[in-house]
């Protein structure tokens, strides 16, 4: 699996304007809250997945709440991607909580409404397809190869991470990937980290 990053980390305009929200009243199992599913994409050039990963944030909380897998395209299409007829390809088919990514209790609820929504409403499971398309047509150095997250925090404490910092726009070259994002924030015991979180989170609710 290649590294993917939000569309954010291209796009900021665009993700800022398009990321699907729902808010929550009263719901049986989703506290009430806001939770945006923000899309990411694996940024290889020339790999044609077709596929997501919808990193969900929940406003209130301030904290990565589920990761899912999203694949739009048929079984068909995953298994000759793959080349062979792996188990693996169900894993790419439909929404999916894909193993090794951050989770919480509220996941399987999330995928689920996730699932409703991109099932029941064509106009957005179009935009994903698009944001897609528009994302892998973006040149040039967002296609640097990335680094780990050693080697971002190590960059990143160059920088002057005031809690007005624009991560997606100071963000070190190479440290684009929500991999690297959302493992510092699992490790949040500095202060920095949470700042970190924190200027993302703001950045991805700037014009709600
Ligand atoms: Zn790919």
């Amino acid at each position: 699996m290649s590294a993917f990053a939000e569309l954010h980390s291209r796009l900021p305009s665009l993700a800022e304007a398009e990321t699907r929200t729902i808010t929550t009243v009263g719901h049986a199992a989703l506290p009430d809250d806001t939770y945006a599913f923000a899309e990411a994409f694996c940024i290889e050039r020339d790999c044609d997945c077709r596929r997501a990963f919808i990193n969900v944030y929940a406003r209130r909380m301030r904290d990565l709440v589920a990761t899912l897998g999203y694949g739009w395209e048929s079984r068909t299409f995953y298994r000759n991607w793959m080349g062979a007829d792996l188990p693996e390809v169900d894993d790419m088919v439909g929404v999916t909580l894909p193993p090794g990514t951050i989770q919480s209790e509220l996941s399987p609820h999330l995928a689920r409404v996730f699932e409703d929504l991109v099932r029941d409403d064509s106009e957005y499971r179009g935009r994903i397809k698009r944001h897609y398309q528009q994302f892998k047509a973006v040149p040039g150095e967002s296609f640097a190869e990335e680094l780990t997250v050693d080697e971002c925090r190590a960059e990143l404490e160059d920088l002057d991470l005031t809690p007005k910092m624009k991560w997606f726009e100071k963000r070190p070259k190479g440290c684009d990937s929500a991999a690297a994002l959302l493992d510092l924030r699992a490790d949040s015991v500095r202060d920095w980290d949470r700042a970190l979180l924190d200027a993302s989170l703001e950045s991805l609710y700037a014009r709600r």
